[in-house]
């Protein structure tokens, strides 16, 4: 059965990293958004398998997006990807429920192995 993966980062080249590594997964569907508001609004009309979401996006950050989908008492598998070695931002974000954690920059083998692990492949 296809998955579905939604990537919300307002990086180019990042979504591109990114939709470059996951296309190898079977059967699965991509779809990229730019900011967080794009992706609550895509996520409100069809729950994706998997959200990969990147930390600082203008409009609505990452965290902002987290809050939002417990508030809607949404539950998908979630990875968190960010740069911030803070980890304040970290525990707030396991805080609103994400799966897995991936520090930016992105490391090919790890963001694969973990997408294949949340849609149980
Ligand atoms: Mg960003």
């Amino acid at each position: 059965m296809e998955k579905t993966i939604y990537i919300a980062d307002d990086s180019a080249v990042t979504r591109m990293f990114i939709t470059n590594i996951v296309k190898d997964v079977p059967s699965v569907k991509i779809f990229e958004f730019t900011n967080g508001e794009e992706v609550v609004t895509a996520i409100k009309r069809k729950i994706p398998d998997l959200l990969i979401l990147d930390s600082v996006m203008p409009i609505k950050d990452g965290l902002s997006v987290l809050k939002e989908l417990k508030d809607l008492n949404f539950n998908l598998p979630i990875i968190f990807c960010t740069a911030d070695i803070q980890s304040t931002t970290k525990e707030k974000a396991i805080q609103l429920g994400i799966s897995e954690f991936v520090n930016k920059p992105i490391q090919k083998d790890i963001i694969f192995d973990k997408v294949n692990m949340l849609l149980n492949l």
